[in-house]
């Protein structure tokens, strides 16, 4: 192997009292046009399709003089096939010059070796980190690593330890063998490469139920006792942790005609093609004109506007069974099994480049449920007593805000996968609370983790805001002060002396 480089970098504070950084996106479009520029072959990874197509779209505009159209490409779930076989020949053959994508590009398929890779915030996990940067490195010749920080407190705790990083095994992968739609693809996937025989066992599941079910949707072929694969395509790319609920919206654009452009899945579909959302194809703006929700489809026209749309969400938690419960440093934690809706509520319209808010509009749209595994815990009178309800709402969710940034450490997780709602007074506990759970149907063992690290998930949040160099809450630890309020800090911070102080 040749040389190799890797290089951690801190877009500079520009507000020290809100603790504001530049823009980790700005930072990574200017590094990677620097890159491009130059004539490295170089390939960005962003944590979300949104991001994605940001960058992809002012990269785009950046070097098209230098390098002409069709050089720089996105690479995302939701893409078509056909498109994917396109773009990762061009990457092979050097005609793509540069590629913008998710961790989709990350594993498995082959793009040949780049020059350059930037990564716009840690990944996630110490795994994902070393895969997305292994996409950069030849035989001979050197090869750089770029991890530009965000403001998140995850991104902010990695990039000032760098220990953490460089000096740890990559984390062991989180995944329940017992979650019956993982196990389905996995089993996809081995049938794929080999076929299998009567009486066979896959990480000690006896199979044969699945393997008749998979015969009667048309995905293997049984042949006396034998079952083959029988798909067309590759099944590894349909298969991620993100496909545990398949059934997909078709984006179709009538700007021309009638043609399908891509696809979202179940649960990101409310928020990312609501009708209205500006939705980024290939650094392309569509807007949506219509969402036929019960046939799965959004009708979408090609646009030119100067935002893009980021949706909020409503979410409501019911408790359904408790697995397990324990009590530990002044604070009472269960672990079980939880229903999640979700509702999205309005779309805010950002503009680009500067990111500022220039409008809403509402959402119509029915809830989404989702029936997963959950952990949480609550407060006792004692750390409660002589709070507000609006103070212990700030407090709340200044904690949760760190909670859930740092809890990835724990989880070979994409941040996406674990989610957070904070109660002031929960249904379920009558007091307040914080709950995690597992972004797919069936759970996939991240809560369950979590309420085993508990005391060292709280302590840790503990040290990290009290050591944050911030007034008054920032970006870095409980969150910019717009969202948990002047005092959201202090509030947290004394929170958790409380209970320390009540064990
Ligand atoms: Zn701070």
């Amino acid at each position: 192997m040749g040389e190799k480089h890797f290089i951690f970098y801190n877009p500079p504070v520009v507000n020290r009292q809100l603790g504001i950084r530049r823009s980790s996106v700005l930072e990574t479009r200017k590094l990677a046009a620097r890159l491009l520029k130059q004539g490295v072959q170089t390939i960005v990874f962003a944590r979300s399709r949104v991001r994605v197509e940001l960058l992809l779209t002012y990269l785009q505009e950046l070097v098209k003089d230098k390098l002409g159209d069709k050089t720089i490409r996105g690479y995302r779930g939701g893409y078509l096939p056909k498109l994917r076989r396109e773009i990762e020949r061009g990457l092979r053959s050097g005609e793509i010059r540069g590629v913008v994508s998710t961790n989709a590009l990350e594993l498995g398929i082959d793009i040949g070796q780049l020059q350059a890779c930037v990564l716009n915030g840690y990944p996630g996990t110490v795994a994902s980190t070393w895969q997305q940067s292994g996409r950069a490195g030849r035989r001979r010749g050197c090869s750089v690593t770029f991890l530009v920080a965000s403001s998140n407190p995850l991104d902010q705790y990695v990039i000032q330890n760098p220990d953490f990083f460089f000096n740890r095994p990559p984390e062991r992968a989180l995944i329940h063998p017992d979650n019956l739609l993982v196990l389905i693809d996995h089993v996809k996937c081995a049938a794929y490469e080999l076929p299998f025989a009567k009486g066979e066992q896959f990480g000690g599941e006896p199979l044969e139920d699945m393997l008749e079910f998979l015969a009667e949707e048309k995905v293997l072929h049984r042949v006396n006792d034998r079952w083959f694969w029988m798909e067309q395509s590759f099944p590894a790319h349909n298969i991620s942790l993100r496909s545990a609920a398949q059934e997909n919206f078709i984006i179709i654009d009538t700007t021309h005609g009638s043609r399908v452009l891509g696809e979202v899945d179940r649960f990101s579909a409310p928020t990312l093609i609501h009708e209205e959302a500006i939705y980024i194809h290939e650094g392309v703006q569509y807007q949506v004109e219509k969402l036929d929700y019960p046939e799965k489809k959004a009708y979408v026209r090609e646009v030119s506007v100067d935002y893009f749309t980021d949706a909020n969400l409503a979410v409501e938690l019911k408790v359904l069974h408790v697995d397990k419960e324990r009590s530990s440093g002044g604070l009472f934690r269960q672990y079980g099994e939880v229903t999640v809706n979700a509702k999205p509520t309005i779309f805010k319209k950002i503009r680009l480049r500067t990111h500022e808010n220039i409008g809403s509009g509402p959402i119509h749209l029915p809830e989404e449920e989702l029936h997963t595994s959950g952990y949480w815990f609550w407060f006792g009178e004692e750390a409660a007593a002589g709070r507000s309800a609006n103070d212990m709402q700030c407090a709340l969710l200044g904690i949760a805000n760190v909670l859930v940034h740092i809890a990835p450490l724990y989880l070979m997780c994409d941040p996406q996968d674990i989610r957070v709602v904070p109660q002031v007074k929960s249904v379920h506990t009558q007091r307040p609370t914080i709950y995690f759970y597992d972004r797919y149907p069936g759970g996939i063992g991240l809560s369950e983790r979590l309420f085993e690290v508990h005391d060292e998930l709280l302590e840790k949040a503990k040290s990290l805001i009290r050591n944050c160099t911030c007034l008054s809450g920032c970006p870095a630890c409980v969150g910019p002060i717009e969202e948990v309020g002047l005092l959201g800090k202090s509030h947290a911070l004394e929170l958790l002396q409380a209970v320390e102080a009540a064990v």
